[in-house]
């Protein structure tokens, strides 16, 4: 029997996961869950002898009930390929006694790449199975990580186009280059004059335009998006912690049955609700520790059961978790609060409407999965360069934003549970944060001097991501007004 989805805001209506992967969002605004989390069917003695794509299948599988096996297979493969810079896409390294799953093996060296190489595939293949005859096109308002991650993930793949844009001054030379550079027919990249909001509004107008829709589709085309409540997103990221947890089994790091704790840097509750679902489907997780940076939102949401955004937004060293509101935390309340759609949405208007809510004293003793701490800026200078000093490990901002949240964690608690951390970018892709962090004087060289300085510390190859901009040439050029994105998409498509 297929696995059916609903919205966490609408207890009525299912869809089938296709179609959920089709649609991204409901059409009430909520997001879309299945109506039970389902329990791994692979005994761990046989999980721990599988590659990461038999993990794939194996975990996908339960989830995505309406793919057949050549179907899901085939996305597999063609995913997680040698695109990886390793076999095992994603690696444990042992670093004093905790273990970072290492998520940034992928074409541009962050974690996106993990969920964004598969979700073209599984795309494409909804589309097939829903019989959709339109060339399907994602649009991607980006402030520098997910813009390249699903531009990577879309070249070149048929059936599909992908416009990302991108705000002009608002991204650093590193991400700007990765874009600007990118090859793939069906891709477009364009600079808009106005800041990530503009640009990020101006695809949202794009998408509610009903009539720009009926134009669309008398031109063969349908727009989509990439965005990280997709569950074609969700359902990949919880692939990485069953197979780190079977690799701690087969390395016999742990014992069969012992728990491990898990530690996410997190911003839009994305990544670590995949390891909460991990936990559900039956890998023993005991707590699920949830890292922030400055803008610690979710801490206080941990510490207090009140949700509240109205506060300032800070720029800080781990930008990728900048963000106020986390997405994909509508879909842990609508758990905590019994699969109530109701509940959830009377909670997520009230987010909307006045930037805050508070949990019933019943939902807040549902969240005992979970501990929660935050880094600042300083705090994550000092840790890069604290265990670079100890151990000789380099690791990103966000990785270390983690890794203090643990260290502090560890020392509160006595919880001497072993631990994985989600290590999810690659210090190259931060290297001047990273660099500095060491050395202030590294400040004073130039962005690929520092590369080549940050090889020459943490012996670890410059990947390729690094090498192909180097000297890659400049594919994308256009910019546009932010009033004049829709005229610009016209444009692109020839429409
Ligand atoms: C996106 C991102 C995060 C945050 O992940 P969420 O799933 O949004 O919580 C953390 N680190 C890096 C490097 C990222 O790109």
């Amino acid at each position: 029997m297929d696995l059916l989805y609903k919205s966490t805001r609408n207890a009525e209506h299912t869809v089938t996961a296709s179609e959920a992967i089709l649609k991204g969002l409901a059409e009430d605004g909520g997001l879309f869950m299945p109506v039970s989390i389902p329990k791994l069917d692979v005994p761990l003695q046989e999980l721990k002898k599988m590659t990461y794509q038999e993990t794939a299948y194996a975990v996908m599988k339960l989830f995505l009930t309406d793919f057949t096996e050549e179907e899901l297979k085939s996305c597999i493969a063609k995913a997680y390929d040698a695109k990886f810079d390793t076999e095992e896409i994603a690696p444990l390294a042992k670093v004093g006694g905790t273990y970072f799953l290492e998520l940034f093996h992928g074409a541009t060296i962050a974690f996106k790449d993990m969920a964004l190489s598969i979700l073209p595939h599984l795309l494409t293949t909804s589309a097939k199975k829903n019989h959709v005859k339109n060339e399907i096109v994602i649009l991607t308002a980006t402030s520098g990580d997910t813009g390249k991650a699903a531009l990577a993930g879309f070249a070149d793949v048929e059936g599909t186009r992908i416009i990302v844009f991108y705000p002009k001054n608002g991204v650093s030379k590193v991400q700007e280059l990765q874009m600007v550079t990118q090859k793939g027919d069906n891709t477009a990249v364009v600079a808009i004059h106005g800041n990530f909001d503009c640009a990020q509004s101006g695809v949202k107008a794009i998408f509610e335009n009903k009539e720009l829709a009926k134009e669309m589709d008398a031109a063969g085309f349908q727009f989509s998006s990439a965005n990280s409540i997709n569950i074609g997103r969700l359902v990949p990221q919880i692939v990485y912690y069953v197979y780190a947890y079977a690799k701690l089994l087969q390395n016999e790091e742990i014992a069969e049955g012992e728990a491990i704790n898990v530690v996410v840097p997190t911003g839009n509750f994305g990544n670590i609700l995949a390891a909460f679902f991990a936990k559900h489907m039956g890998i023993p997780i005991a707590k699920l520790i949830c890292a922030s940076n400055e803008n610690k939102v979710l801490f206080d949401f941990f510490q207090t059961g009140v949700y509240d955004k109205n506060r300032e937004f800070i720029l800080t060293n781990s930008p990728s978790m900048d963000i106020l509101i986390s997405s994909n935390l509508e879909r842990l309340i609508y758990l905590i609060a019994g699969q109530d759609a109701q509940k959830n949405r009377e909670l997520m208007q009230a987010l909307k409407s006045q930037g805050v809510y508070e949990l019933t004293e019943e939902m807040k003793e549902n969240l005992g999965d979970f501990a929660a701490g935050y880094a600042t800026e300083v705090e994550v200078k000092e840790t890069i360069a604290s265990i670079y000093k100890e151990t000789g490990y380099i690791m990103d901002t966000h990785t270390a934003v983690a890794a203090k949240v643990y260290l502090a964690y560890q020392k509160e608690s006595k919880d001497a549970t072993k631990t994985v951390i989600a290590s999810t970018a690659s210090p190259y892709k931060f290297a001047r944060s990273v660099m500095t962090s060491i050395d202030e004087k590294y400040n004073a060289l130039g962005e690929f001097e520092l590369i080549d300085e940050l090889e020459k510390l943490s012996c670890v190859k410059i990947p390729n991501a690094i090498e192909e901009i180097r000297d890659a040439k400049i594919r994308h050029t256009r910019e546009c007004d932010a009033d004049k994105m829709e005229e610009t998409v016209k444009e692109i498509l020839g429409v």
